[in-house]
C-alpha cells in the first residue's frame, strides 16, 4: 500500500498527507502512479504466455492526464460513449487502440465511432442489422454476447445475468449468423463483460469456454475480449482475484484454442477498477462529532455527491483516520454532509476521530471522481496525480461559477 505511516505521520510516496490536504485542500482525490504501473505489470506479467492487450476501462477514471499515463505504460483503452472516445484520442491514443463499447445507444453515435476509426462493439441485434445493412463489409466489428451467468455477489454491477441488458444472448447466436451472412458484416472480436468483483478463478474459465464456443462459429475473427470483472481487495485481509493463477490456466487453454482456431488471436481484457481502484484516495475534513442516541456519528466534507459507492451499491471502503494514527480505536458511523442519507460506513473501529481531523478513504481511485455530481449545488473536488515522486494538480476544484456555467437567465 503506497500509504504508510513513518515516524507518525501518513504518507503517499513520502509526501505527507496533512501537505496534500493543506496545499490543495479537501475533500480531494489523489492518484498514486506507480499503484496504476504495478497493476498494469502484474497483469501483463501474469498472462505473458498468451498474446495479451489491455484496454483500460476508462470509465473508471478518465482524467486525461492518468490516461496519457497509461497509455505510456502500453495499454489501449475502452470507452462506453462517444465523449470518451473523444477525450481518449485527445490524450493520444491511436484509433486502433481503442475500443468503442456502447450500451442502447443511436446508430448515429456509433457512425460517429466508425468516422473516428475505433474498433466498434455492438451488443444487440437490431444495431447489428442496421449496421450490417449500411456498412455491409466495409467495417468490421466486435460482437458482445452475453453468457447469462451470474458473476460477483452483487445485482446493480453484474452484467452477465439473465436479466440484464448487455449484450446478445448466446441463445440468439443463430439470429446473429444469419444477420452476418446476409448483410456481410465482418466478425473480428467476440466480446463478453459479464461484471465486477469476480473472485473465482472458475467463473473466468467458465466464460472463457462459453467464449471459445461463440468464437468457433465465426472464421475471420483477430481477437477475443474478456472484458474485466477482476475482484480488488477492499478490506483488510479481503482477497482479491488471483490473476496470477489466472494467467496460467487461461493462457494455456487460450493458445490451445488458436491452434484449434487456425489462427493466433489476441487476448484482450477491458479492466478498469483493476488497474485503478486502489492507486486513489479520497481524503476529506471532519467538520461535526455527533453523538446521537444510537451511535456516535462523524460528519465530513463531503458526502455522496463526490464519492456515491456506499450509497449506490454498498461497496465497502476502508477508512482510516491520518491525524491520530495512535489514538484509540472507537467505533463510529461516517456520514456525509448531504441533505439526504449519505453514509459512507457503519460501525467502523477509526482511530479516535476529532473534529478537523483527515479521513482518508481507500479505493477511490475508480468510480469515485468519475462519478461525482453537483448535488447540493457543491463544486466536484480537486485532482492530484502523484508522478516521479511528485504531487500534481491534474484537475481544479469546480468554482459556483463552474455550477452555473450554462445557466441561461430568463427576464421576468
Ligand atoms: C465498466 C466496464 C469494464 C470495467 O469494469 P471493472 O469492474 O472496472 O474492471 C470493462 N468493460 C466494459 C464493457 C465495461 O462496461
Amino acid at each position: 500500500m503506497p500509504l504508510e505511516l513513518s515516524e507518525g505521520a501518513y504518507s503517499l510516496r513520502g509526501i505527507k498527507v496533512a501537505d496534500l490536504c493543506e496545499q490543495y485542500g479537501t475533500p480531494v482525490y489523489v492518484y498514486d502512479t506507480e499503484t496504476i504501473k504495478n497493476q498494469y505489470e502484474l497483469l501483463i506479467k501474469s498472462f505473458k504466455g498468451a498474446n495479451i492487450k489491455v484496454k483500460y476501462a476508462c470509465k473508471a477514471l478518465t482524467n486525461p492526464n492518468i490516461l496519457r499515463y497509461i497509455k505510456s505504460l502500453g495499454a489501449g483503452l475502452d470507452t462506453v460513449s462517444i465523449q470518451e472516445v473523444q477525450i481518449g484520442l485527445a490524450a493520444g491514443f491511436e484509433p486502433a487502440d481503442i475500443i468503442y463499447t456502447p450500451n442502447n445507444v443511436s446508430l448515429d453515435e456509433i457512425k460517429q465511432a466508425v468516422d473516428l476509426g475505433v474498433h466498434i462493439n455492438i451488443d444487440n441485434i437490431s444495431i447489428l442489422e442496421q449496421f450490417g445493412n449500411y456498412y455491409g463489409s466495409k467495417v468490421p466489428v466486435c460482437i458482445r454476447v452475453n453468457p447469462h451467468i451470474m458473476a460477483g455477489g452483487n445485482v446493480k454491477i453484474s452484467t452477465g445475468h439473465i436479466d440484464s441488458k448487455f449484450g446478445i444472448s448466446i441463445y440468439q447466436l443463430r439470429h446473429v449468423e444469419r444477420v452476418v451472412k446476409t448483410t456481410g458484416i465482418r466478425v473480428q472480436g467476440v466480446h463478453m463483460h459479464t461484471g465486477s468483483d469476480i473472485l473465482d478463478v472458475g467463473v473466468f474459465s467458465r466464460g472463457a469456454e462459453m467464449l471459445f464456443d461463440v468464437a468457433r462459429d465465426f472464421k475471420d475473427l483477430e481477437f477475443l475480449d474478456f472484458g474485466s470483472g477482476f475482484k480488488i481487495p477492499y478490506k483488510p485481509g479481503d482477497m482479491g482475484t488471483d490473476v496470477q493463477e489466472l494467467g496460467k490456466t487461461l493462457s494455456v487453454r487460450f493458445n490451445e484454442f488458436c491452434k484449434e482456431y487456425g489462427r493466433d488471436l489476441e487476448l484482450w481484457f477491458e479492466p478498469g477498477k483493476f488497474i485503478v481502484s486502489e492507486a486513489g484516495y479520497f481524503f476529506a475534513k471532519v467538520n461535526v462529532i455527533k453523538q446521537t442516541t444510537a451511535t456516535v456519528f462523524v460528519g465530513i466534507d463531503t458526502g455522496l455527491n463526490h464519492l456515491i459507492r456506499p450509497m449506490f451499491y454498498d461497496a465497502y471502503h476502508h477508512i482510516i483516520n491520518v491525524s491520530n494514527p495512535t489514538g484509540t480505536e472507537r467505533i463510529y458511523t461516517v456520514a456525509g454532509y448531504i441533505c439526504e442519507t449519505d453514509t459512507f460506513a457503519w460501525d467502523r473501529k477509526i482511530n479516535e476521530v476529532r473534529e478537523g481531523d483527515i479521513l482518508a478513504f481507500y479505493n477511490a481511485g475508480a468510480y469515485g471522481f468519475t462519478m461525482a455530481s453537483n448535488y447540493n449545488s457543491r463544486p466536484r473536488p480537486a485532482e492530484v496525480m502523484i508522478y516521479n515522486g511528485k504531487d500534481h494538480l491534474i484537475r481544479k476544484r469546480e468554482t459556483l461559477e463552474d455550477l452555473n456555467r450554462n445557466v441561461v437567465e430568463v427576464e421576468m
